[in-house]
């Protein structure tokens, strides 16, 4: 098998020792690539080349650089179905999904190239009339972005989007187990014209590109997404040439439901909300909450939606729920299950492992359990997995007390068809995402991300430009 090369300065890359990574396919541990291990070499030379772009790319017009933004989106677009099944192949989402992602991350270049000519400076009333200040946004400079694998495209689209628009360059690693995406990428910006060096993409494992990372004073930002245990790491490393910082971390989202929604709506939104994916996203329903009324019927309605999904290969038509990352992946869903029921919780569907001859031991039925409660783990952390825990709240004080009661802060979901209850809960949550009535509130056009231990900075709109630059302004005395 050939193995695929890094992006770097333009140029196709092996490791200086040549070393490779297998690249699996989680539905049967297929070695579907071998990728090189770049390690510190590497992961210097990208940051080589980034710094050499940078004066030509921040020179370019907002326009000129929207321009090579929208081309990159079309040729994702192009190429969708293509990088969809490679998406399915490395990262095992059902095709449908894979292509959802690509047409989301090419909506996030198509936002920043709106965006970056819009991003403008002020010239702000000065305090003494022979005086004018002049402020004016400028790029941070290099910057570090590392994603996850449970959206291989989509991450890396809505930190590299922002960040070119802004004339930021950019060097990207991809997680070890979904790199092939993150390779097409490298490969697409410079066949979109965006010039050598501003799109460097490195694969290999992590500890020595992260610690090259920070060890680099020439990398004057960093976005992460992931974990909040690497993200915190992460931060306590560019402590040290001060890096500038943007976490999107985990996230523990509550869905609460209110006697008076519509249970109809509030049930497809749920099951949606927390199947797709195989339920390993980050602003998944993790809590479902239901007031205790409406519990038997919403519960009833959510499980005749959950027994409409399939499991199986992503490539395979009519899947809909994907195999899970890994094994430990599934192994922490089996603890969540077996923690739940241990605890009195009670199992409705599903619930075990889903066995099949010639896939790997990876795939888990979708699950609803109700009886959910604070002493269990799914209460306590991610799931990452397709169950469906609910648990009840009696009344509106009770269930934002309880939606509130995590460490996490990044989305939380409500239904209910009092517009005064609308407001006043969608104020009281801890979080930097809320969809009332909506569960799917994720868009290029708004500002994503989290409170508390979720992270902290935004991706979207034009707040996702703002965390690749800093201000400058000129006192100017006349
Ligand atoms: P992870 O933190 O292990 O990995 C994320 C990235 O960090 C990968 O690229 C990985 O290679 C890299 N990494 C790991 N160790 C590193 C090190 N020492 N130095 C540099 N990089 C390192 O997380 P994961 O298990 O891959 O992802 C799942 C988590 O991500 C979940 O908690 C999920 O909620 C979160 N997530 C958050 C968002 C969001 O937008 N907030 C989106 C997707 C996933």
């Amino acid at each position: 098998m050939q193995p695929e090369r890094m992006v770097i300065g333009g140029s196709r890359v092996d490791a200086a020792d040549g070393r490779t990574l297998e690249v699996r396919d989680p539905a049967d541990d297929r070695v579907i690539a071998l990728v090189p291990d770049g390690g510190a070499e590497a992961t210097r030379a990208a940051i080589d080349a980034a710094s050499d772009a940078l004066a030509g790319w921040r020179r370019l017009t907002a326009r000129s650089r929207a321009e090579l933004l929208r081309r990159l989106a079309s040729l994702l677009r192009r190429d969708r179905d293509a990088i969809a099944e490679l998406m399915t192949d490395e990262q095992g989402k059902p095709l449908a999904e894979a292509r959802g992602e690509v047409e989301y991350s090419a909506s996030f270049l198509d936002v920043a190239a709106e965006a970056g000519p819009q991003f403008a400076g002020e010239i702000v009333p000065s305090s003494t009339p022979d005086r004018r200040i002049l402020v004016m946004p400028e790029p941070l400079g290099v910057a570090a972005i590392i994603t996850p694998w449970n959206f291989p495209l989509a991450m890396i689209a809505r930190k590299i989007a922002p960040a070119l628009a802004v004339g930021c360059t950019v060097v990207v690693k991809p997680d070890e187990r979904t790199p092939l995406c993150g390779l097409r990428v490298g490969e697409l910006a410079l066949e979109a014209g965006i010039p050598p060096g501003v799109v460097n993409v490195l694969t290999g494992r992590p500890q020595p590109i992260g610690a090259a990372i920070l060890d680099d004073p020439r990398v004057r930002a960093i976005s992460f997404t992931g974990s909040t245990e690497v993200g915190r790491m992460l931060m306590a490393g560019a402590s040290r040439h001060l890096a500038r910082v943007s976490l999107e971390l985990g996230g523990h989202a509550p869905l609460l439901v209110f006697a008076d929604a519509d249970l109809a709506r509030a049930a497809d939104a749920a099951a949606s909300c927390k199947l797709r994916n195989a339920g390993q996203t980050c602003i998944c329903a993790n809590r479902i909450l239901v007031e205790a009324p409406v519990a038997e019927e919403f519960l009833a309605l959510l499980e005749a939606r959950i027994r409409l999904h399939q499991v199986g290969r992503g490539r395979d038509a009519g899947t809909t729920i994907g195999p899970l990352i890994d094994d430990a992946a599934l192994e922490k869903v089996e603890r969540h299950v077996a923690d739940a029921l241990a605890k009195g919780s009670r199992l409705r569907l599903g619930g075990a492992r889903v066995e099949r001859p010639g896939l790997a031991r990876r795939f888990f039925a979708p699950t609803l359990l109700d009886g959910l409660d604070r002493s269990m783990r799914i209460w306590q952390e991610e799931t990452f997995g397709p169950v469906a825990a609910v648990g009840r709240f009696r009344d509106e004080a009770e269930a934002i007390a309880m939606a509130n009661d995590s460490p996490y802060g990044l989305a939380a979901y409500f239904f209910t068809r009092d517009a005064s209850r609308l407001m006043r809960v969608a104020e009281a949550l801890e979080c930097g995402i809320v969809g009332a009535n909506d569960a799917l509130p994720s868009t290029a056009e708004a500002p994503f991300g989290g409170v508390k231990q979720s992270g902290f900075g935004r991706e979207g709109g034009r707040w996702g430009l703002e965390e690749f630059a800093s201000l400058k302004y000129v006192s100017w005395r006349i």
